[in-house]
């Protein structure tokens, strides 16, 4: 599965609970790689990947670095209101939406 962000594709790996411990997602700005823990709740499915694309395109645009710079927590702070507010207008390719609905 993967999504388009700033026009780049962006492998979305589903992991065991083992190897996500205490998260349920993660965007890595090495791999540029979004992790989302196999187990999720289904009703976190979508506001949990929300997140992680909207931590992708603050990665992408150069935006999390201007965060950075204000604070340690700006960025996840920015990121938790897009997902609690907007996350849930987001729509994703037919073989995320089929997981995001299993
Ligand atoms: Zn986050």
């Amino acid at each position: 599965m993967f999504v388009i962000i700033c026009g780049k594709k962006v492998p979305i790996i589903l992991k065991s609970g083992r190897a996500m411990k205490n998260t349920l997602g993660e965007f890595c700005t090495e791999t540029e790689e979004i992790s989302i823990k196999q187990s999720t709740p289904k009703e976190l499915r979508r506001r949990t990947l929300s997140h992680e694309c909207f931590h992708a395109f603050l990665h992408f645009t150069g935006y999390a670095y201007l965060l950075d710079d204000i604070s340690a927590n700006c960025e996840e702070a920015l990121t938790r209101a897009f997902d609690s507010g907007m996350g849930n207008m987001l729509r994703y390719p037919k073989d995320v939406e089929e997981w995001i609905n299993a």
